[in-house]
């Protein structure tokens, strides 16, 4: 058989992108089942979007991963965009059928994963407190809504845009989806099986900020993730587990969300040990830090 030397591209693209280490945790993947594939960490800015996704089409790329400041922008330059992608409203993940570009968006999706694979949750019938509106938190709101999430309460400092999102995806995804505005400390209630921190509140190098919540009446039951990858041990975590709470680390959705991605564009199962450590390897060595102040509410 005649040998074949070309490789497979898989392209992140972003700006600011240099400190996104998904490109070690896919290359580690590709390597450990000995793929000729490479993934590639491309800096591109917001102008150049459209000439950067002709290019990879005229590459005949196999895949690629969006972040800042793209998510949004190019939904217009894809041939697709699946129902949970265009109901989040951004696409982190793109997949090629033949010719067509396909968006997808895997960050809630990997959320829900971790919580089966990791911590043995099944999201049906859960009642779920999320911290935060922006990106993140829509992705694993849109996601535990269409898995059958009992009911969720969303919780976010800017009232508008907390708001706007628990309306609109309530609508969209037939779940009750309840907003509370989030000044000084949160008194969390008490009947709630999962919490999650869907802000950016101790994220390298705040490491210390934690976000602003009363805990003393939670359900010991209940499991508080949080969707900071880096530090993986957040002061969040630290806290709840000082206190006997289960706990999920952002590690998890990283991960998940990148072992979705792995299938879409190779069709192979990815080696999810291989790639936590070689996250854990890229991430900065000096990220855990002991002290935590909470987070200004403003
Ligand atoms: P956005 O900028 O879109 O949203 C940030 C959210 O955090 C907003 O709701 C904002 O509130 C809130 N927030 C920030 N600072 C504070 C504060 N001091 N007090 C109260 N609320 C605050 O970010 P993303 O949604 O994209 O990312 C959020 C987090 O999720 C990040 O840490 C990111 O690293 C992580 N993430 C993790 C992924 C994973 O795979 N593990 C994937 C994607 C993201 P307001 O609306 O009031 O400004």
């Amino acid at each position: 058989m005649p040998k074949d030397f070309t490789a497979s591209l898989v392209a992140c693209l972003g700006d600011p992108v240099r400190e996104n280490p998904t490109g070690v945790m896919q290359e580690a993947a590709f390597r450990a089942l000995g793929l000729n594939w490479r993934y590639l960490t491309i800096e591109v800015p917001a102008p150049k979007l459209r000439d950067a996704l002709i290019g990879l089409r005229a590459l005949g790329i196999a895949g690629a991963n969006l972040t800042i400041p793209h998510k949004v922008t190019v939904l217009k330059y894809l041939d697709e965009i699946t129902h949970d992608a265009a109901l989040i409203g951004a696409v982190n993940t793109i997949r090629r059928e033949g010719d067509r570009l396909i968006g997808e968006n895997t960050d809630g999706k990997g959320f829900l994963r971790g919580l089966k694979v990791d911590a043995g949750i099944d999201p049906h019938g859960v009642r779920t407190l999320v911290l935060g509106a922006g990106g993140a938190a829509r992705a694993i709101v849109t996601e535990l809504a269409l898995a059958g999430a009992a009911d969720i309460l969303v919780v976010n400092r800017s009232i508008d845009r907390g708001r706007h999102m628990a309306e609109e995806l309530s609508r969209k995804t037939k779940t009750r989806i309840r907003f509370e505005s989030w000044q000084g400390i949160y008194k969390v209630p008490a009947d709630l099986d999962l919490l999650v921190n869907a802000t950016s509140i101790g994220l390298y190098p705040d490491v210390g900020n934690i976000p602003a919540l009363d805990l003393d009446d939670v359900s010991p039951k209940m499991l508080v993730t949080d969707a900071v990858p880096n530090p993986p041990e957040t002061a969040l975590l630290r806290r709840a587990a000082a206190l006997g709470l289960p706990v999920l680390d952002g590690l998890s959705m990283l991960v998940h969300q990148g072992v979705i991605g792995f299938r879409m564009w190779t069709g192979q199962d990815a080696p999810e040990s291989v790639m936590k450590k070689a996250l854990l390897d890229a991430f900065m060595p000096d990220a855990f830090m002991p002290e935590a102040a909470p987070a200004s509410s403003r």
